[in-house]
């Protein structure tokens, strides 16, 4: 087939490399002058053909397109591609159309939670099934992984509302939505818009499949009339006659066809993880990893990485690298994950929302504020008085300003409520950042 790609980002380019090897024609095209997957077209031995810059008429020379999460349906070009009969797809549909029926697919969506759930899954249903992808917007895009997809495959998914406004034909066989709080709305136009491309994780699955749903969430409490599979509850605030729960240390999930329980001791901080934790166990457990290596692989799980992460202690001080946490939501968890005494490092890049959401927790538990980046000056505004606040600029004068003022029993905490664009490539370069001038100390 001629399959052109729209988009020449991570996803774009495993696209193009598996339709590649599948024996595909393969065209490229790109609004960027330039993507840093280019050496994929040079491996390619120049096979795969592309344009940069933006999207022309050739793109349109194609048996099928597919195009990357969050591209707009309406750009001018798939309107073109609509208008000639050229179906256009992404790249769940894409892969799942083309590789045999993985054993299981369990597909993971919610606003906040997504990777850690995904990896604490991930490493369950690994110990369980050694033959288990855990891929999708976690970081190996699923096309990367699709050539080794067989019958016995597990496959683990992390999936954005980007990539579920475009699927029309995907269908996990257990599906878990964590929550659903206004995000996207710029890209989605509303919040109907965006519960709805999250809905799309279910709307394929038949009624011998699973939906986890949170119980505690009150949009997705909604939605489990709307699924046609299994729905099945979870919460961390209410015990469930039907459901999987959390209550003094011991996980239950309570099906039509029986009662399980399970005492875990969990390591993560905070009771967003606790509830992270349990989704986690329901979606493992229903798709047929026993209890024992739910246990196993949970009680060892420490987390992921630049989430509400363990740094070191430093006379008496703890300091911890939340440099995910790039909303005002993921602040408001990390400081209610954590107790009193808290030196908190914001800012970056501004997203448009506001900061007082924090007010009252920081009035409660911080004890001053040091400032990055910029949007330095608006967080300045909005959260003076409630806390001392300090303009650091940079990440490295933030820290050892906090050092200096830090008490034993205190923490200093990266919890920046921004992106990291304005300073870094990434949040994993700035929480890398945090990590090693700490250690400096
Ligand atoms: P995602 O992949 O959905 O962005 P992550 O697991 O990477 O989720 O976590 C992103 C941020 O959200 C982190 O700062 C984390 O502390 C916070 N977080 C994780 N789980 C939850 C949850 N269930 N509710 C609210 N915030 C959460």
């Amino acid at each position: 087939m001629k399959i052109g790609i729209m988009g020449f980002g991570a996803t774009g380019a495993a696209v193009a490399d598996f339709a590649l090897a599948s024996g595909d024609e393969v065209f490229v095209s790109e609004s960027r002058p330039s993507s840093s997957f280019e050496d994929i077209l040079k491996r390619s031995g120049n096979n795969i053909r592309a344009e940069f810059g933006g999207h022309t008429k050739r793109l349109l020379d194609a048996d099928l397109i597919v195009k990357s999460p969050g591209i707009l349906p309406d750009e001018k070009i798939l309107l073109a591609a609509v208008r000639r009969g050229i179906p256009v797809t992404g790249e769940l549909d894409f892969v799942f159309s083309r590789v045999p029926r993985p054993s299981r697919i369990v597909a993971i969506t919610g606003t906040n939670g997504k990777t850690t759930v995904t990896s604490l899954v991930g490493k369950i249903l690994k110990k369980h099934n050694p033959r288990t992808y855990v891929c999708g917007n976690i970081g190996a895009p699923l096309a990367s992984v699709a050539a080794g997809i067989t019958s016995r495959t597990t496959v683990v998914l992390e999936v954005s509302s980007y990539q579920l406004e475009d699927a029309r034909t995907f269908r996990p066989d257990v599906s878990v939505i964590l929550n659903i709080t206004p995000d996207h709305l710029e890209h989605h136009g509303s919040f109907k818009a965006y519960v709805e491309a999250k809905s799309r994780i279910f709307k394929n699955q038949l009624p011998t499949d699973y939906c986890v749903l949170n119980r505690d969430d009150a949009v997705c409490a909604g939605l489990s009339d709307k699924t046609p599979a299994r729905a099945v509850f979870f919460s961390i605030r209410r015990v469930l006659a039907r459901g999987a729960y959390f209550k003094n240390d011991v996980f239950r999930l309570n099906l039509d066809g029986g009662r399980e329980k399970m005492r875990v001791n969990l390591s993560l901080p905070g009771e967003h993880n606790t509830s992270n934790a349990v989704a986690a166990f329901a979606a493992a457990r229903l798709a047929g990893a026993p209890l024992s290596v739910i246990k196993a692989a949970a009680e060892d799980f420490k987390g992921v990485e630049h989430r509400i992460e363990f740094v070191a202690s430093k006379k008496g001080v703890s300091y911890i690298n939340d440099s995910k946490a790039t909303n005002v939501s993921s602040v408001e968890v990390a400081l209610r994950s954590l107790s009193d005494g808290i030196w908190l490092i914001l800012g970056g890049r501004d997203k448009g929302s506001p900061y007082s959401p924090i007010l009252p927790l920081i009035r409660k538990k911080v004890k001053g504020i040091f400032l990055i980046g910029e949007a330095a000056g608006k967080i300045y505004e909005e959260l003076s008085g409630a806390a001392p606040i300090f303009k650091s600029g940079t990440l490295k004068a933030a820290v050892v300003a906090a050092s200096k003022k830090a008490v034993a029993g205190d923490t200093v905490l990266l919890s920046p409520a921004c992106s990291s664009y304005d300073q870094f490539e990434n949040f994993e370069r700035r929480g890398e950042a945090f990590k090693k001038i700490v250690k400096g100390l």
